[in-house]
Parts: C-alpha cells; sequence; structure tokens
C-alpha cells in the first residue's frame, strides 16, 4: 500500500492516522476504546443498533472491567464514536481493524466467515483514499489470502489498499489491560508501508518493549488458532490426569502445583475441573479440526478430537456427580447452581460449562436456582427456564446439593458455615477445585471435587434415603 492520504512524507509532521473498528463486541469496544486511549481518533462501527446506543452513552453492553469507564472517558473527550455508517467511517479512516465475529458454523465444525467477509467487503467498497485493512478476528489459515481476494474486487479502482492479519489474544475480564499491555503483537502479510503504519499504531505497546513478530499471512492466522488449542489441550491434559486421580485417591492440585515448578511446563491453565467453554476455545479448536481435516493434517484432527471430547466429559462427570450426590435422581431436587459465566469476571455464557450443566440437571426434573455475580441476565436469554436467584444466598435457600460451577471470588471467599444454616442439606461439588475444603468440612458440609480426594465428610443437615451410601462410596 502507499501511504494513507492524510499523510505527507515527512512522519514527523503527518498527523496520527485515523481509526475505524468494524465490529464493536467484546473484542471490537475494547479495541476501540483502547485505540482512543493511545490517542488516535476512533470511530466504532457495528450493525447492531441497541450495542451503539448504549456504547455512544458510554455502556458497555457486556460485563468488562475498567471498559466503561475508558469509553466513556474517551466519548467524553470526543475522540471515540459509534456509528452505524460503514461510509462514514471508512471515508474518514486510514486504518480499519476487522473485528466481527466467527461463530461456529451451524451444523458444522468449520467457522462462520459470513460476517468476515462482509465487514472485508463493507470496508473494501467505501474507501475513498488509501487503507490499511488489519484483521483481528480469529479465522483459519487461509482466509486472509481469500479476503485479499475481495479487497481486490470491491476496492474502487485507483484506491490503494492492503489487508494483513494481525490476531488479538486478549482474555475476556482482562481485556482492557491485555489490549493496552499485550504479551505480544503479531501481524502477518504486510508490505514496508503497512508494517510502518501499523507500527506507528502500536507505538505505545511497542515503546513499553512489548515483542512484534511480523511474518506471514498464514503463520499470523495460525498462530492465534496454535494458542488456543494449546490452552485447551493444556486444561483437558490436566482433567484426563485428574480421572485417574479421582481413582487412585491423588490429589490433582497437588501434583498440578508440583508440575507447574517446573517452568517447561507452569502451573497456569492447570486447574482440572469442569473445562473451557466460552466464545473462543470451542468454537476454534473445532474450526481448527475443521480446516486441519480439509487440509489433510490428520494428526491435528486426532489431537483436537481428544481435547474436545475430554472437555465435553467433564460437564458429563459433574452431572453424573450430582446424581450419584442425590442417590440416583435428580428429579425435584433443589440444586443451588453458583456461577453461569464460562468463567469470572465476565457474563458470557456462550458455550458455558456451568450453565451447560445448570440446563441439564434442569432437563432433568431438577429444581435449579442458578446464581451468577454478572451472569444472570445473559443466563436468562440463553435459558429463560431456569429459576434466577438474586443472591448466592437466595440461590442456596432450601437446597439439597450445591453446584459452584463459575470459581468467582464471591462462592470462594463465602462463609460455609452461614451457607450452611440456609440449605437443606449440606452436600456441594465444587466443580472449579476452587473451594477452601477443610473450612467447608469443619463447617459440616460434604464436598466433592474432581480428582481431589473426598475429605472426611460433614454432616448433612438432612439426608434422602440412598443418599449417605453414595456420598460414602462415591468420588
Ligand atoms: P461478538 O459477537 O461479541 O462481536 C462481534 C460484533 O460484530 C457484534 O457486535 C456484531 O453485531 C458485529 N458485526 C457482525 N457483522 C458486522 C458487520 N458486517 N459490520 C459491523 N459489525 C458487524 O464477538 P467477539 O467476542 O468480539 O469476537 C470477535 C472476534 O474476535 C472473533 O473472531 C473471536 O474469535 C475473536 N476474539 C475474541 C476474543 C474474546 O475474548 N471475545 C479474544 C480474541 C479474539
Amino acid at each position: 500500500m502507499t501511504a494513507p492520504k492524510k499523510a505527507s512524507t515527512s512522519p514527523d509532521t503527518r498527523p496520527a492516522p485515523v481509526i475505524s473498528v468494524i465490529g464493536t463486541g467484546y473484542l471490537g469496544a475494547t479495541h476501540a476504546a483502547a485505540m482512543a486511549e493511545m490517542g488516535f481518533d476512533t470511530i466504532g462501527v457495528d450493525v447492531d443498533p441497541a450495542k451503539l446506543a448504549a456504547l455512544s452513552a458510554g455502556e458497555v453492553p457486556f460485563y468488562e472491567p475498567g471498559l466503561p469507564e475508558l469509553i466513556t472517558k474517551h466519548v467524553a473527550t470526543g475522540k471515540l464514536r459509534f456509528t452505524d455508517s460503514m461510509a462514514d467511517a471508512v471515508a474518514a479512516a486510514d486504518v480499519h481493524f476487522i473485528c466481527v465475529g466467527t461463530p461456529q458454523k451451524a451444523g458444522s465444525h468449520a467457522a462462520n466467515l459470513a460476517y468476515v467477509e462482509s465487514a472485508t467487503r463493507g470496508v473494501a467498497e467505501h474507501l475513498t483514499h488509501p487503507g490499511l485493512i488489519v484483521g483481528k478476528s480469529t479465522v483459519p489459515v487461509g482466509t486472509a489470502e481469500r479476503l485479499r481476494g475481495i479487497v481486490r474486487e470491491f476496492t474502487p479502482s485507483g484506491i490503494d489498499a492492503e489487508l494483513i492479519w494481525n490476531p488479538e489474544f486478549l482474555r475476556e475480564g482482562k481485556a482492557v489491560a491485555d489490549t493496552l499491555h499485550p504479551d505480544r503483537l503479531v501481524w502477518g502479510g504486510a508490505s514496508a508501508a503497512a508494517d510502518a503504519v501499523i507500527r506507528e499504531v502500536y507505538a505505545a505497546p511497542i515503546a513499553e518493549g512489548t515483542p512484534v513478530v511480523s511474518t506471514d499471512l498464514a503463520t499470523a492466522e495460525l498462530v492465534k488458532v496454535s494458542a488456543n488449542a494449546f490452552l485447551a489441550t493444556k486444561i483437558s491434559f490436566i482433567n484426563a490426569i485428574s480421572e485417574m486421580c479421582a481413582i487412585t485417591g491423588a490429589d490433582v492440585t497437588t501434583l498440578a502445583d508440583a508440575l507447574g515448578h517446573d517452568e517447561r511446563i507452569g502451573r497456569k491453565f492447570l486447574n482440572a475441573g469442569l473445562g473451557f467453554g466460552g466464545g473462543c476455545l470451542p468454537k476454534d479448536i473445532r474450526a481448527l479440526m475443521h480446516r486441519a481435516g480439509e487440509l489433510g493434517a490428520g494428526r491435528v484432527v486426532g489431537l483436537m478430537q481428544q481435547v474436545d471430547e475430554i472437555n465435553m466429559g467433564q460437564r458429563e462427570r459433574v452431572i453424573d456427580m450430582s446424581i450419584e450426590s442425590l442417590g440416583g435422581s435428580v428429579l425435584n431436587r433443589r440444586i443451588a447452581v453458583i456461577g453461569a459465566a464460562f468463567k469470572p469476571l465476565t457474563d458470557d455464557v456462550r458455550d458455558s460449562p456451568a450453565l451447560n450443566v445448570a440446563a441439564a440437571l434442569h432437563l432433568r426434573g431438577a429444581q435449579v436456582s442458578l446464581w451468577d455475580p454478572e451472569a444472570n441476565d445473559t443466563a436468562r436469554r440463553s435459558f429463560p427456564t431456569l429459576t434466577y436467584a438474586t443472591s448466592m444466598t437466595d440461590a442456596v435457600e432450601g437446597a439439597d446439593l450445591v453446584l459452584v460451577l463459575t470459581e468467582w471470588d464471591e462462592v470462594v471467599g463465602a462463609d460455609p458455615a452461614a451457607l450452611g444454616a440456609l440449605v437443606g442439606r449440606r452436600s456441594v461439588i465444587d466443580a472449579r477445585n476452587c473451594l477452601p475444603v477443610a473450612n467447608w468440612v469443619e463447617a459440616g458440609w460434604s464436598v466433592r471435587s474432581l480428582g481431589r480426594p473426598t475429605p472426611v465428610t460433614g454432616a448433612p443437615v438432612s439426608v434422602a434415603a440412598g443418599a449417605a451410601d453414595a456420598l460414602a462410596t462415591a468420588r
């Protein structure tokens, strides 16, 4: 590409590029706010009018710590605005970030690329001056090369446009810090001119010493999916080992601590439990499986298949433990579920293991009372038939069984004696291996975990027929 229209030849005098961000969901809203914080005039574009109205009013339609403050700040400074007009945004901007969704295709493991194709085409056909199109969405390898064809086809003649890929590694719950201070920056396919522009955009994190990997398109695309595949594999690995711990009486948490001291392994993503979920890992490993199959990379297919199966199996394990714990049936039993989000510090329930287990128990006839500090509303939209409690104490009132399915601080730090006074039966399944078990046992609770030995049980307030045996023998 040539330099943006507004640029003069002198890097010292040329104005900073204006940024457009196409798609203002979890990724795009955060990226747009971060671009404004880094000093760029930024315009967010979306097709969802409700989302745009909320963001324009400084409200974030999802829970992400620190993001509302950043958006409010820069809507007020005028550095950040939102529009539904792709034409206006593209005409005003020089660098266009594609941040739309790439969900799993219905009826397939493949990624649905309709949104990235439509967004790329939208940018290309509205270009009025040279532009750099920067893909951030997570896409299967080979996608960006194909999108370059769309850019060539739809960019008005005489206008210079280039597309590069710059995958995003932010974590929900820590998205603001991750975007402002990323642990690495990766982009692929950049010409010398594009490389200079993207380095200017990321000048602040680069100045902080953030490593830059500038590579080819295919490598950039694959870095992102490989990172998610590796994290998913780590979780499924420890969950597979937790099954052996459960059989032998070994303690998977101590085991993970010991493994983690080896710096080649590390302790992160080695928490055995209910497994991974959310809007990224599950669909990304399935998209990788699908793409690997298309490319004939059979070993990747087999590995990811195992990772996915182990992960989904953890949900079955918790459902089975719940049934056992209640003496063989959950029908009409009161089950308090703490947690609906796929992890703490988010209200995201996309492919959430917690919500999946809650819904499965509800469908087996249990009276499920669910509480999540942030995700009650998003969960209700997906599963309106569950009962949503207004607080943790409200959820556990009279419960025959408590399930801890998301490791929110609120439940990790809860007073087991106070909760024990409210339940019908002091029985808890710690599906995230996050509770201070000794405290709970001391308060009279029977605690069961995934791969940690069952401690000496407390005395449940009341125990349904058959449940005592199950409690004593099952793990
Ligand atoms: P999301 O569903 O929250 O947001 C996508 C947004 O794009 C929606 O607001 C939608 O209305 C909008 N959109 C769709 N088509 C559009 C179009 N043609 N023009 C303008 N807007 C359009 O999804 P997300 O979680 O933000 O994920 C987006 C991408 O980022 C995905 O590829 C995802 O894998 C990747 N990603 C997400 C995260 C994360 O933590 N959520 C992290 C890294 C990468």
